[in-house]
């Protein structure tokens, strides 16, 4: 039965800080929803502890912009400083290979794939509230005060835009907030192979 199930890009946005990478690495894990991860690229430093190609392919001013005019990005974004996008190749290849894909995106990227991508499923992250956004983004010390108060400031005007997506979750805690996801997309599934 599951093989008529027609694959989909899994968008999970929000604000920097909010835990999408939390829920995505638990997600990934559930064999049974199918979700594979695609690396992104970005420009940014590595932190202490990120790998190459299994974080993010990390790459230079030069190498970005090469990605995106020869359009091997399906979207691509600047947060904060930095370049970011999703290579192309990989997501097909998964998509053809009958996986989902999972992107784990900011909301300018997440806006270009489910206006421009046929198959996606939207789900936007909110914090409980921005003091509980602040206290994550300074409880991981991966980033200065300075980056810190520009990823705040990008959150607020991140979180108006969350009623373009189809589904939105408030990730009190990461085992809720899986438990819902994993509930909207067997939902999603079985809808598919009822339709
Ligand atoms: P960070 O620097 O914290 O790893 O990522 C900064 C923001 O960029 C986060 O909101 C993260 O989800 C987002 N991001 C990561 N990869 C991509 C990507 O490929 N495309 C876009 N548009 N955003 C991304």
């Amino acid at each position: 039965m599951s093989s008529n199930i027609k694959r989909r890009i899994v968008v999970i946005s929000g604000p920097s800080g909010v835990g999408k990478g939390s829920i995505n690495s638990v997600l990934r894990k559930d064999k049974h929803l199918s979700l594979e991860y695609s690396v992104s690229m970005t420009t940014r430093e590595p932190r202490n502890g990120e790998i190459d190609g299994v974080h993010y392919f990390f790459v230079t001013n030069e190498e970005f912009e090469s990605a995106i005019a020869n359009h091997e990005l399906i979207e691509h974004a600047q947060f904060v400083g930095n370049y970011y996008g999703t290579p192309r190749k990989y997501v097909e290849q998964q998509l053809q290979n009958g996986k989902n894909v999972i992107l784990e995106i900011e909301v300018d990227g997440a806006t270009q794939v489910i206006k421009n991508e046929k198959d996606v499923l939207s789900i936007f992250l909110m914090p409980p509230t921005l003091q509980e956004l602040a206290n994550r983004l300074q409880g991981r010390q991966s980033e200065t005060p300075e980056v810190i108060k520009q990823r705040l400031d990008k959150a607020l005007l991140e979180v108006p835009l969350k009623h373009t997506y189809q589904y939105v979750v408030e990730n009190d805690t990461v085992e809720n907030a899986v438990a819902k996801i994993t509930d909207i997309l067997e939902k999603e599934n079985a809808a598919q192979s009822d339709g």
